[in-house]
């Protein structure tokens, strides 16, 4: 694995990271908030969440895989929302983690 695909997948993993911690984050606010009984402070960290969470999701729907350059979580030419979780490139095969093996004949 060359450097540069070693760095995509890092790439790909840190917006994903993003995503998570963002989405996570604001379901924390959110339920404080309304553990608090305070209405609009709920209502502003479910804005929050839900204006960073489609922005976090859709800046990690559009990364590219660093083997093929097509969208890493969308079968198709067009980035697609639906897959997110997936581990592997939907064109490639390319593993999330390939640069994480030790022994790649052990992959
Ligand atoms: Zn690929």
């Amino acid at each position: 694995m060359i450097s540069e695909q070693r760095e995509g997948l890092r790439r790909i993993r840190s917006r994903r990271l993003r995503l998570w911690s963002g989405i996570s984050l604001g379901f924390t606010l959110l339920i404080a908030a309304s553990w608090m009984h305070r209405v609009w402070l709920a209502l502003f960290a479910l804005g929050c969440t839900v204006g960073v969470g489609i922005y976090l999701a859709i800046r990690a729907s559009r990364a590219r895989c660093p083997r093929c350059a097509q969208y890493f979580h969308s079968p198709s030419a067009d980035p697609s929302l639906r897959r997110l979780l997936t581990t592997r490139c939907l064109h490639c095969g390319l593993p999330l983690s390939a640069d994480r093996v030790v022994y790649p004949s052990m992959e």
